[in-house]
C-alpha cells in the first residue's frame, strides 16, 4: 500500500497556537490521531458541545492545519446555534489528498480514523470536503454515529439531496428583501462546482436566476446568457470538470474575480476572497457557500463598498440542519421544511440587527449566536 500524501508541517500538535485562539468558548478538546501503519494523520477539534453534542464535517485535504481546523469547528460552534438545532460545534480533517489516493486506500483511513475517536461521543462526524455519504456509512459502521448517510442506512443524504445548496438559494430569496437583487435574471457567479455550488446552481436557477460563471479547481466558464446547469453536472459526473463544458468561453482558474455578476458564491476554499482582491469583486450580494471563504479584512472592505455579503455560517447552514434533522430520525421532506424555515427567519433576523446596528452581517450574527452559546453554557454544572 503506497503511503497518503502528507503535508508533515500541517501536523505539529503545537500547543501553542490555543493560547492565541482559545477563549471563554472553547476549544473544548483537540484530539490529534497518527496511525503511521497506515499513514493516518487527523485532527478533531470539539469546539463547544454547551447546547448538545457537536456536529462537524471530516475535510480531508493535504493541506488543512491545526489551526484551519480550530476555525472551521468556531463556525460551527455558531452556526449550529444561530440554525437553532440541539448541537454544538465540532469539525476534523485527515490530512491526505482524495484525489492522489485510491478508493480502498480512502477507506482504510476513514475506517481508522472512526476507531480512532470512537470514545470522542461529543462529536459527531458528517461529510465535508473531500469526503461523502460512501466515507459516513464506514464511520457509522465502525463507531455507529454519523450523519449525512445514504437512505437505505436511514439517513437523509444531504450532498445528494443538496441540502446546503438548497439552503443558500433560500437565504438568496431573502436577500430580495434587504438588497436590489432580484432572483428572476439575477447572474449566479459559482467559485467551485462540487456538492455546494451544483446544488446551489440548481436551485437559484429554480428561482429565476441565471449561471453565468462557474469555477473549478482547474479552470472558470463564462457565458453571459446562461450555463446549462444539468450539463455541466454531466460534465462534472464524467470528471471533465468545467472546462469540459461546450458553450461557454474558457478562461484562467481565478478569472473569476473580475467578471461582474449580481450574486457570487463561493462555493470552494477558506480565505478566497481576501484583502488584496475584495476590491476587484463586482457583484452586489455574496451568498458564501464554502465555510471563512473570506478573511476579515475582505469582508470589511465588502461592506463598505456596499455589497450584502451572507456569512458562511449563516448562508451555509442547511446542510447540518439537515444532518440534525436525519439524526433524530426525521425525514428528507421534514429536512427541507425546517431548512426553509429556519434559513428564512435567520436570515431575515441578521440581515435586519446588521441594518438596524449599522454593523457587518458577520458581526450581527456572530452577537445572536453568541447570546444562544452563552446561554446555554450558564446552564452547564460549573465544577
Ligand atoms: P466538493 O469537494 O464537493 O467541491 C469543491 C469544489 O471546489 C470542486 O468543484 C473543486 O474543483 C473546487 N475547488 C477546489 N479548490 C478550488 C480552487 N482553488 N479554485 C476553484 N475551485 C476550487 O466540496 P463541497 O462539499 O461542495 O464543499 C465546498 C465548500 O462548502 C467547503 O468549504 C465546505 O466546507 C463547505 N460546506 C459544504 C457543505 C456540504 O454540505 N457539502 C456544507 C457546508 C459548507
Amino acid at each position: 500500500m503506497s503511503q497518503a500524501v502528507v503535508d508533515e508541517k500541517n501536523f505539529q500538535p503545537e500547543f501553542a497556537i490555543f493560547d492565541g485562539f482559545a477563549d471563554e468558548y472553547g476549544p473544548e478538546k483537540v484530539v490529534y490521531v497518527y496511525e503511521p501503519r497506515c499513514g493516518l494523520k487527523g485532527i478533531v477539534v470539539v469546539d463547544n458541545s454547551s447546547i448538545g453534542p457537536s456536529i462537524g464535517g471530516i475535510r480531508m485535504t493535504p493541506t488543512v492545519s491545526t489551526e484551519e481546523v480550530f476555525r472551521l469547528a468556531r463556525a460551527m460552534t455558531w452556526k449550529n446555534a444561530l440554525a437553532g438545532i440541539p448541537h454544538g460545534g465540532g469539525k476534523s480533517a485527515i490530512i491526505a489528498d482524495p484525489r492522489k489516493i485510491s478508493i480502498e486506500q480512502k477507506e482504510i483511513l476513514v475506517r481508522q480514523f472512526a476507531r480512532a475517536i470512537e470514545g470522542l461521543s461529543q462529536y459527531i462526524p458528517g461529510p465535508d470536503m473531500g469526503t461523502d455519504e460512501t466515507c459516513m456509512a464506514w464511520v457509522r459502521d465502525e463507531i455507529r454515529r454519523s450523519v449525512g448517510l445514504s437512505t437505505v442506512l436511514g439517513g437523509i443524504p444531504l450532498d445528494q439531496v443538496g441540502a446546503t445548496g438548497y439552503g443558500l438559494a433560500v437565504c438568496g430569496e431573502v436577500i430580495q428583501e434587504f438588497s436590489d437583487v432580484d432572483l428572476e435574471g439575477a447572474r449566479v457567479s459559482m467559485q467551485g462546482f462540487g456538492n455546494v455550488g451544483q446544488h446551489a446552481a440548481r436551485y437559484l436557477v429554480e428561482r429565476g436566476a441565471i449561471l453565468t460563471v462557474a469555477t473549478d479547481i482547474d479552470g472558470t466558464i463564462h457565458n453571459e446568457d446562461g450555463i446549462d446547469v444539468e450539463e455541466l453536472v454531466k460534465c462534472m459526473r464524467a470528471g471533465k470538470g468545467v472546462k469540459g463544458y461546450a458553450n461557454a468561453t474558457q478562461k484562467e482558474r481565478d478569472d473569476f474575480i473580475d467578471i461582474a455578476c449580481d450574486i457570487f458564491v463561493p462555493a470552494a476554499q477558506p480565505d478566497v476572497i481576501t484583502e488584496e482582491n475584495a476590491e476587484r469583486i463586482k457583484c452586489q450580494v455574496v451568498l458564501q457557500g464554502a465555510n471563512i471563504p473570506c478573511t476579515a479584512g475582505a469582508e470589511q472592505i465588502l461592506h463598505d463598498r456596499g455589497i450584502l455579503n451572507v456569512p458562511d455560517f449563516v448562508a451555509n447552514a442547511g446542510g447540518v440542519i439537515c444532518g440534525s434533522v436525519e439524526y433524530h430520525g426525521g425525514s428528507k421532506h421534514q429536512a427541507f421544511m425546517e431548512i426553509a424555515e429556519k434559513m428564512r427567519e435567520n436570515t431575515r433576523a441578521v440581515l435586519k440587527k446588521s441594518t438596524s446596528d449599522q454593523t457587518l452581517p458577520r458581526d450581527a450574527a456572530l452577537t445572536l449566536a453568541r447570546e444562544r452559546v452563552k446561554e446555554a453554557m450558564s446552564y452547564r454544572r460549573s465544577n
